[in-house]
């Protein structure tokens, strides 16, 4: 039976509800004006239900399907404006004790590079992402309790905050890892992360469990339930995803929102983020051995639908996707993505030919993090590497009061142009320099309060001369 507030998988996560609701966005994806007055609501910024956000993904008239991108569009525009922030992903192990049928992690995989970085290696990684300009960084490793315990894990959290290489510093450190226990959850919030990022890959119980045949990820209540242990353990930022291409697009689009209404109802705060990965080929995985590819104009109204339904949480792209794929969708909704990514475990010091590769997938976009930033200023976007909030206590509810009531850009905006300048300053390309210098002149004008513009000016000149870390 539907709960949301349940704190059990099968009931906040129903089979059934999601049924009816694909039924009812079925039946109903032709009444125009249902839908057409779901947008009209939508501009409001106050999300949609699982089932309204479904009966938009459904519809397939273009002239609806376009006033939805308009209206993800000024949702964008309002919540997140122009910034867009920048991380990078960080494997420390690719030891997995796990089945997963998508990832070449999968224990089974016998022809892959194991590799756990000692304390020394995540040093040396850590001051490769430094010299390319990180300051975010996503941890992943494999699920081995043997090889990857989380004592290695909080120690290796512990190396990347005290690495201080020239002006770097990672500032914010994300930790994607398995399910666990609340007590590792507590541990982890101690060890001062920033969001708990977990992905459910997908809500369908049956698929779930054929995907993941075998490991400790196999159980679908634990896995499913993780992030109402993070919460009760304190971490109140935790970010969701779903793997599109394993089940139907249909089936986890409903279910991710339902995830996010569980959340919400509980906690009484929605994911900090939602990522929006598709699968893609790897070692020892084919893609045409799963029969559910989300074709790039599906994808596109995912994100726009997924902006429209939860306007507050942040959407997160990855380099899995293509530059061009990339450029169409940080409009409609997307609000951080990755740069300069290596997607194997110390793939930042040491490349890897071909014949080794130990990435958990490939990359599509293989340009630079200086491309990508110099390629964002092109387009008029503000690439920033602000990690204030987690710093500034700025977490959970705290944190979405400010969202929510529109005032956190009086944060983002200063924050996003302090440190693009530390940026520049520090790591730019002679042409990203320029295009990014003469944007934060044309954006400071964009800084509605006076006394934040004057201190934000301020800033910038002591970051010229050598100052960094200013935030608001
Ligand atoms: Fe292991 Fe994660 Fe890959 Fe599954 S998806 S095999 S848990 S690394
Ligand atoms: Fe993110 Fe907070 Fe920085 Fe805004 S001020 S970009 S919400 S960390």
């Amino acid at each position: 039976m539907y709960d949301v507030h349940s704190p059990k998988a099968t009931e906040f996560i129903d089979h059934q509800e999601i049924l009816d609701t694909l039924a009812y966005a079925a039946k109903n994806k032709d009444n125009k004006e249902l839908v057409r007055s779901l947008i009209q609501r939508a501009r409001d910024c106050k999300g949609l239900t699982h089932r309204e956000a479904a009966l938009l993904l459904e519809c397939n008239d273009p002239e609806l399907i376009e006033e939805m991108y308009q209206v993800a569009r000024e949702i964008k525009q309002k919540f997140y404006g122009n910034r867009i922030v920048m991380f990078a992903p960080l494997y420390l192990s690719n030891y997995c004790i796990n089945g997963c049928v998508y990832c070449p992690y999968h224990a089974k995989n016998k022809h892959i590079r194991r590799k756990k970085l000692t304390q020394d290696e995540i040093r040396q990684e850590v001051i490769a992402l430094q010299d390319m300009g990180h300051k975010r960084l996503a941890l992943e490793t494999g699920e081995d309790p043997k090889n990857n315990p989380i004592e290695y894990v909080l120690e290796s959290i512990k190396t990347i905050y005290s690495i201080k290489h020239k002006n770097g510093a990672i500032r914010r450190v994300n930790v994607n890892i398995a399910a666990t226990t609340v007590e590792n959850y507590r541990k982890l919030k101690e060890a001062g992360i920033g969001t708990y990022i977990l992905f459910q890959e997908t809500y369908n119980k049956e698929s779930y469990e054929a995907l993941h045949p075998t490991g400790p990820k196999s159980d679908y209540a634990y896995h499913t339930e993780a992030m109402d242990r993070a919460m009760e353990a304190g971490i109140d930022d935790v970010g969701c995803g779903v793997l599109f291409g394993l089940e139907t697009y249909r089936y986890d689009f409903v279910g991710i929102l339902m995830h996010a209404e569980h959340l919400e109802a509980r906690f009484g705060v929605g994911p900090h983020t939602i990522s929006v990965p598709r699968i893609c080929p790897a070692d020892d995985i084919d893609t045409a051995d799963f029969t559910n590819a989300v074709p790039d104009e599906i994808f596109q109204k995912i994100i726009a639908v997924i902006r429209i339904a939860v306007p507050y949480t942040g959407m997160i792209i990855s380099t899995r996707e293509s530059v061009s794929c990339r450029k169409k969708v940080l409009d409609l909704g997307i609000s951080q993505i990755s740069g300069g990514s290596r997607t194997s475990v110390g793939g930042y010091v040491e490349k890897e030919s071909p014949e080794e590769n130990s990435a958990q997938f490939d990359v599509s976009d293989t340009r630079s993090l200086d491309e990508v930033v110099n390629w964002l200023l092109e387009l008029g976007y503000i690439p920033s590497f602000c990690t204030a909030c987690y710093r500034e206590g700025r977490t959970g509810d705290r944190f979405m009061s400010l969202v929510k009531s529109g005032q956190i850009a009086n944060c983002c905006h200063p924050n996003a142009l302090m440190t693009l300048k530390e940026y520049l300053e520090d790591y730019a390309s002679e042409d990203t320099k320029k295009k990014g210098l003469a944007l934060i002149e044309r954006e400071l004008k964009n800084i509605e309060r006076d006394k934040t513009r004057e201190i934000c000016e301020r800033n910038l000149k002591e970051i010229e001369s050598g100052k960094r870390d200013f935030r608001f």
